[in-house]
């Protein structure tokens, strides 16, 4: 018995976002032209991302006692989202990334993991899929999926940001979802096959996605669309693959309906906010035949 689709295991982060005209040298002030905040972290934008894409999603993570913790959970919860497993930290400030972006789209950013660090549960709700990412400690992820395999869970990593590996936490992986940067750092896909993955999915923004398991290596296309703002968009393609791997479906139908879902957050700003809804992705999906 599953209590959830889709159990998320990761970060919550609030952004804080910075224009100026040019960025800061070490010792140096500069006048900002705005200043904005957003939720994210790949945790919550993921547990969104599915929750939209039409499955129940617990998230599981952490955030400070602070103002942002607080709005981060407003946030997840007017999705829907099961909160249960959210844990509050007393030590830690809630995850935050601060970003500054100058006139020629330049940025610099610091990104401080915070209660992000404490994410330690001891126990992770039964979900049909449980994905997770790396802005959490790599620990946490590899017990979380050890503990989803043995209470028979789909295990779904997005090895973002990219880091190394090691072949306990890949032995546990059913599907590996990398983009084009993170599947060479991790060795290639023969290095994850060999590692036990049995399904990779790499995605290459615009260029589309290519399917490898042993038997196969197949290559998708992306779906026509006009972007202007990519942002999101790997996180949109892995909420909505996962919903549709805890709905039974076949890798290559979930991984067509993921590209839609990527392609559609390209063309809405932001992060939580550019995360599409489950009609608009199949109406995008139903465009073009499943491959496969
Ligand atoms: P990440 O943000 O993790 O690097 P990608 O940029 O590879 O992820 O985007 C994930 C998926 O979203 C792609 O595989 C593709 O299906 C879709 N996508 C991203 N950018 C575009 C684009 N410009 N046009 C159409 N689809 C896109």
């Amino acid at each position: 018995m599953h209590d959830f689709d889709v159990v998320v295991v990761g970060s919550l982060n609030l952004d804080l976002v910075t224009r100026t005209e040019r960025l800061p040298g070490p010792g140096e002030t500069v006048i900002g032209n705005s200043y904005a905040e957003f939720a994210g972290g790949k945790g919550l934008n993921q547990a969104v991302a599915a929750a939209r894409a039409g499955a129940s999603v617990a998230l599981v993570g952490a955030v400070g006692t602070d103002h942002a913790g607080g709005h981060l959970r407003d946030v997840a919860a007017a999705e829907g989202i099961d909160l249960t497993h959210l844990a509050t930290v007393a030590d830690r400030p809630t995850g935050r990334a601060i970003i500054s972006v100058d006139d020629d789209g330049e940025n610099s950013i610091i990104v401080v993991p915070g209660a992000n660090a404490r994410v330690a549960p001891s126990d992770i709700p039964l979900g049909r899929v449980v994905i997770a990412q790396l802005e959490i400690p790599l620990d946490t992820v590899t017990a979380a999926f050890r503990a989803a395999r043995a209470g028979g869970a789909t295990t779904v990593l997005n090895p973002a940001p990219a880091a190394d590996l090691t072949n306990e936490l890949l032995s546990n992986c059913d599907v590996i979802v990398p983009n084009e940067h993170e599947v060479e750092l991790l060795g290639g896909t023969d290095r994850l096959l060999d590692a036990g993955v049995s399904q990779i999915v790499v995605t290459r923004g615009g260029a589309g996605v290519d399917v490898v398991t042993r038997a196969s290596s197949l290559h998708l296309d992306a779906f026509p669309v006009e972007p202007v703002d990519t942002t999101g968009a790997g996180d949109a393609f892995c909420g909505a693959l996962a919903s549709r791997l805890a709905a039974g479906e076949p890798l290559l139908t979930a991984v067509h309906f993921a590209a839609a879902g990527g392609a559609l957050a390209t063309t809405k700003p932001g992060a939580v906010p550019s995360q599409p809804y489950r009609h608009d992705i199949e109406t995008l999906a139903a465009s073009r035949p499943t491959a496969g």
